[in-house]
C-alpha cells in the first residue's frame, strides 16, 4: 500500500490497478464518552460564641481548650496579615493561592487541611479569627494529611467590637474524596466537648449571638489604627482582629 502510493505519481505500473485512497470514516452522531467525575464532600459545624472576659493571656489559653480532645499537637494560627487580604486556598487563582501559601504554607498538614475545608465552607474568617487546631478524630495518610472521614478543628476566637471581650466558638470540619455515615454524629459529639471545654475555661461570661464582626450593612468600614485591619465596623469600640481600642476621629 505505501509503495503503491509512492508510485502513483508516475502512473500505475503496467498491469497493476491504481489503488484508490480509502474514504474517511463516517462522522458519528455522538462521540463514545468515557466519563470522569470527582465529588468532594466537605462538612463543618460551629457552635455559638462564648464570651470570655478580655485579658492579656487569653489567646495563649486557647490551645489549652483542646486538652483531652485533640489527638495531635495543637497548632495556633494567628489572623492573617492585612497585606494578604486576597489569600484563598484555590490553586487555579494563582495570585490568591500564592498569598495563601505565604500566610499558611509553613503550617502543619493537619492545620492546612482544616483551613482549606473551613475556609472553603466560609465557616471561619482567617482575616480576624485566631484558630487553635488539631486532629480530633480519625487518621492521617502517609503524608500526614487527614483522611476524608477524619475530623479536624478546635476553637476560633475574635475580639468583640463593642466590649473588647474575646468571643470563642467551637469549630469542627472534615472532607475530601468520600463520605462516611457516622462522621456527622462524631462531629456533633466533638463540638459539644469543645464547647464544654470553652465554658469551663474559667473566664466564661456566657453565650453570645454568633454574629460576624466586620463592616456595617452596605459595606461601610474603617481601618484599625493598630493592626491595619480594614473591615472594622464604623461604630466599633474595639478591633475584632487585634482587640485594641479604636480611635475614632
Ligand atoms: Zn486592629
Amino acid at each position: 500500500m505505501p509503495l503503491e502510493f509512492l508510485r502513483r505519481k508516475g502512473g500505475a505500473p503496467k498491469g497493476q490497478p491504481v489503488v484508490a485512497p480509502e474514504p474517511p470514516p463516517a462522522v458519528p452522531e455522538e462521540a463514545v464518552a468515557e466519563d470522569h467525575q470527582l465529588r468532594l464532600n466537605f462538612g463543618a459545624k460551629t457552635s455559638n460564641g462564648v464570651r470570655l472576659q478580655g485579658g492579656p493571656n487569653l489567646l495563649a489559653a486557647l490551645s489549652g481548650m483542646l486538652a483531652g480532645i485533640a489527638k495531635t499537637t495543637v497548632e495556633v494560627v494567628e489572623p492573617r496579615a492585612t497585606t494578604l487580604a486576597s489569600a484563598s486556598p484555590n490553586i487555579i487563582r494563582t495570585a490568591e493561592a500564592t498569598e495563601w501559601l505565604r500566610a499558611h504554607g509553613d503550617l502543619l498538614p493537619i492545620t492546612r487541611h482544616a483551613l482549606w475545608v473551613l475556609e472553603s465552607l466560609d465557616a471561619i474568617d482567617p482575616a480576624c479569627d485566631t484558630f487553635a487546631c488539631a486532629l480530633l478524630d480519625g487518621t492521617v495518610d502517609t503524608g500526614g494529611y487527614p483522611e476524608y472521614a477524619s475530623i479536624v478543628g478546635g476553637v476560633a476566637a475574635h475580639w468583640d467590637e463593642a466590649t473588647g471581650d474575646l468571643i470563642v466558638r467551637a469549630i469542627v470540619g472534615w472532607g475530601g474524596r468520600g463520605a462516611r455515615g457516622d462522621t456527622d454524629r462524631i462531629a456533633t459529639r466533638l463540638l459539644g466537648l469543645l464547647l464544654g471545654s470553652i465554658l469551663e475555661s474559667g473566664a466564661s461570661l456566657g453565650f453570645t449571638a454568633a454574629e460576624r464582626p466586620g463592616a456595617a450593612p452596605g459595606g461601610a468600614s474603617v481601618t484599625c489604627q493598630h493592626c491595619g485591619y480594614p473591615l472594622v465596623h464604623p461604630r466599633a469600640v474595639y478591633c475584632p482582629k487585634c482587640g485594641m481600642r479604636m480611635l475614632h476621629a
